[in-house]
């Protein structure tokens, strides 16, 4: 058995070493390991051995196997640089093409478009210029204070549950700091959760009464399915004036829909918790496909949940330096991909973000 060993060995080597090309050699490869491959079969006939044959034939068989592996490898290492020497030593002249068929090439034009998200943020600021709302900004990397704690949600409150939050590590020296002095991220450094991060700094800057809206990412600790993506888009206003209600806030919402939907969609209010409004809301749709008669998409209920909103809480009012007694605020926001999915019947949140040109050149 030996020999047989020695021989097999000796005929792959030998192969080996004549090969001239990658294919030839990654069929040769196969001829020796591949499933039934003349090196892979070859312990079938081990059984038959003697107890002590076996102790010599198995540490052969083993090297056997590394020797022609590495010249495998050692082969296709010779091979490449081979090709490469060709290739450089190939006058560029060689393949020439004649000007005839330079014109005959047809080149695949490509042109870039807006994604579709950003198509759909400036659908939504066109929709809420209309009603004198102002674009603000506030910072995606934001502190544990803005995200949560003037929002009406304190370290300990059961509500941070509801954010798997993204946290930063920083340490005491890297806080930035005013020229004042003053502390310009206190508290956590973390990916702000939700666009109302906004709401207090908006305060905290513009005299009420106004009509802000706000557009931008999120982030949240979570696993990914089709219906939930750790990266993506919201959208909210803060409206404060005085004398506002839930009558303000459901035109608001209808107003939207038929701007998004293109025609009247019905909206109706549910009550919902969110902590940082009181009462808060969600905002329902009229389902657009089955117009309230019950279909798959909206799950029989002949309602789609579209918003999240509410009237904003008086403490976090009087956190950003309002009199609750005297104003009052709606809070009104959704998420963008969320939305989208319903319009355009999208069925996975991730496509999104896929960079899949098949999903993006659709729209
Ligand atoms: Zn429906």
């Amino acid at each position: 058995m030996e020999t047989q060993l020695d021989i097999l060995k000796k005929k792959f080597l030998l192969e080996i070493e004549n090969s001239q090309s990658l294919k030839e050699l990654d069929g040769l490869f196969l001829q020796m390991f591949g499933k039934s491959g003349e090196i892979t079969l070859f312990p079938k006939n081990f059984s038959k051995l003697e107890k002590s044959e076996l102790k010599i034939i198995s540490p052969l068989f083993n090297q056997t196997k590394k020797t022609l592996a590495e010249a495998v490898r050692k082969r296709r290492g010779e091979v490449k640089l081979a090709d490469f020497k060709k290739i450089l030593q190939e006058p560029l002249g060689l393949r020439k093409i004649s000007t005839d068929s330079l014109e005959k090439i047809k080149t695949k034009k490509r042109q870039g478009h807006t994604h579709i998200i950003t198509q759909f943020e400036e659908e939504i600021i066109r929709a809420f210029s209309k009603l004198g709302f102002a674009q603000f900004d506030a910072p995606q990397i934001d502190s544990d204070t803005y995200n949560f704690e003037l929002l009406n949600i304190p370290q300990d409150h059961p509500a941070r549950d509801l954010w798997d939050t993204l946290y930063i590590e920083t340490s005491e020296e890297g806080r930035v700091k005013s020229e004042e002095g003053e502390n310009l991220n206190p508290g956590k450094l973390l990916l702000r959760t939700h666009t109302s991060n906004a709401q207090v700094r908006i305060m905290e800057k513009i005299k009420p009464p106004f009509r802000q809206m706000i557009l931008g990412r999120c982030y949240r600790y979570e696993n990914t399915d089709a219906r939930h993506e750790h990266t993506f888009e919201q959208f909210e206003i803060v409206y404060v004036d005085k004398g506002l209600s839930m009558a303000n806030l459901l035109y608001l919402s209808e107003y939207f829909f038929q701007a998004i939907f293109g025609y009247d969609v019905k909206a109706r209010l549910k009550p919902k918790y969110y902590p940082f409004v009181e009462p808060g809301a969600g905002v329902d749709g009229l389902c657009i496909f089955c117009k309230g008669k019950g279909c798959k998409v909206c799950g029989g209920v002949g309602w789609l949940e579209l918003a999240g909103a509410g009237m904003i809480h008086p403490t976090v009012l009087k956190n950003g330096g309002i009199d609750p007694d005297v104003y009052s605020g709606i809070a009104w926001g959704f998420g963008l991909g969320r939305m989208l999915m319903v319009r355009e019947g999208i069925k996975d949140v991730r496509l999104f973000n896929s960079g899949d040109l098949r999903f993006l050149n659709k729209y």
